[in-house]
């Protein structure tokens, strides 16, 4: 019988392995992808739709490609359950899909209560905005709806979390929306980290295009201890109470609640193989992407992407006796600042018995040239057209 691969979730990491299984093995191995949405909005570029820098349609992809020309049989419904096992996953719309070899790539969900005052029902006032598409499309229509002058505050998530730059290139990009348009607004990190991601080119360029505009409260200063009321827009840093125009509350996160369901987390997150991605407690389950404790790599779809291709490697190996190369992953973060200012971070990575572990890498300078930062964005859409062609062809 043909060998079946089972893939849950239609977005970095799970589009990705689909469709790279589909096409190296040519028919050799049958793929199922289970995705509950029609349509993947990305969070990569989200920031920029909010900058007004993309249009909500180019971050919106379909699975179309993926079933007409690679003959992955797209499944549009949630993973309830997965019984290891009988190698069988259930779905809410009450079929079994039998699976060889199961990929898991959920993305996170929200730790409950890590923000008190906030939760799921919420998130129509006070958004998060990362997961992307409506909620993206909420927030960016309440910064432009702030009052002269008012507030907007977002309270930054605890580490680990999803892109590790993107709160801060979100802040930027807000800012940018209101200097044009609202340029006395007030903008407040609440931020429980002593520092972040590309701090330093962050500061730098707040300084530079927002000068007075963003203020950061660590938690030195009470960022840690902050809690929201989505009923009158407030929000408290350390016992200080302020009102708020737009609030974008991040929470922390933790593997896609099927990780859980399926028993193969250690405390919030997935753990892995790494010359696989095979998971610790099912070799038969290879988990991708920001569900996974795998190490040294940021979760970004970047990575996803990376750690796709290498599942996907070693899965055709373990079915179809293809060869299969030492595993290799790479990692670059991109952040735009302003129009044209665009910074990134990154390393290539391998992997260990214990982790992947960081090789070497790569970060954008203070003061460079404005040539430099408009390339490096340029760069950026180039990355942007090249991993979705990846993940849906
Ligand atoms: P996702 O891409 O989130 O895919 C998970 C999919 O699984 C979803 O489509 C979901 O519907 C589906 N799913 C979940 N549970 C189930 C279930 N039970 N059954 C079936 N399907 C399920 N990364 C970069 O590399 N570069 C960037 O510039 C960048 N910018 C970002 C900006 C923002 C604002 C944010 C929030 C993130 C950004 N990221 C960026 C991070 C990137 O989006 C994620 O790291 C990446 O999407 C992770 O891929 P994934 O496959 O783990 O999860």
């Amino acid at each position: 019988a043909t060998p079946r691969v089972v893939v849950v979730g239609g977005g970095a990491g799970g589009a990705t392995a689909a469709r790279q299984i589909a096409q190296d093995s040519e028919g050799a191995i049958d793929v199922t992808l289970i995705e509950p949405s029609r349509t993947y909005y990305t969070c990569f570029f989200s920031n920029l739709y909010i900058g007004g820098f993309r249009d909500m349609n180019s971050i919106a992809h379909d699975y179309a490609t993926l079933a007409a020309e690679y003959g992955i049989n797209v499944v549009h419904d949630w993973a309830t359950g997965v019984d290891r096992d009988a190698k069988v996953v259930a779905l809410a719309g009450g079929a079994s899909v039998p699976y060889d070899r199961l990929i898991l790539s959920p993305g996170i969900d929200f730790v409950e209560g890590s923000v008190p005052g906030w939760d799921l029902s919420a998130q129509t006032r006070m958004p998060h905005a990362y997961k992307a598409g409506t909620q993206t499309a909420l927030l960016k229509a309440q910064v432009e709806a702030m009052p002269q002058g008012g507030t907007f505050v977002m309270v930054a998530p605890p580490n680990p979390y999803r892109c590790p730059p993107g709160p801060y290139e979100r802040v930027s990009m807000v800012a940018h929306v209101l200097k044009a348009t609202n340029p006395t607004a007030k903008i407040i990190i609440a931020d429980p980290k002593p520092g972040f991601s590309k701090q330093a080119l962050f500061e730098e360029g707040w300084q530079k295009h927002y000068s007075g505009m963003i203020e950061r409260i660590g938690p030195d200063f009470g960022g840690e201890n902050t809690s929201v009321n989505a009923a009158d827009m407030s929000v408290g840093i350390d016992g200080e109470v302020i009102r708020a125009d737009a609030v974008n509350v991040i929470p922390a996160q933790k593997a896609g609640l099927i990780c859980a369901a399926a028993g193969l987390t250690d405390g919030d997150w997935a753990p892995v193989v790494p010359a696989t991605m095979q998971s610790r407690m099912d070799e038969n389950i290879h988990i991708l992407g920001d569900a996974t404790q795998q190490g040294d790599m940021p979760k970004s779809g970047f990575s996803a992407n990376s750690q796709a291709k290498v599942a996907a490697m070693a899965i055709r190996g373990a079915l179809t006796g293809s060869r299969v190369f030492p595993a290799r992953f790479s990692n670059t973060c991109w952040s735009l600042i302003d129009t044209n200012d665009g910074v990134k971070v990154g390393a290539t990575y391998e992997a260990t018995e214990e982790k992947i572990a960081k090789v070497a890498g790569f970060v954008s300078d203070t003061g460079e040239a404005p040539e430099l930062r408009a390339a490096t964005y340029e760069e950026s859409i180039g990355w942007y057209a090249g991993i979705t062609a990846d993940m849906f062809g």
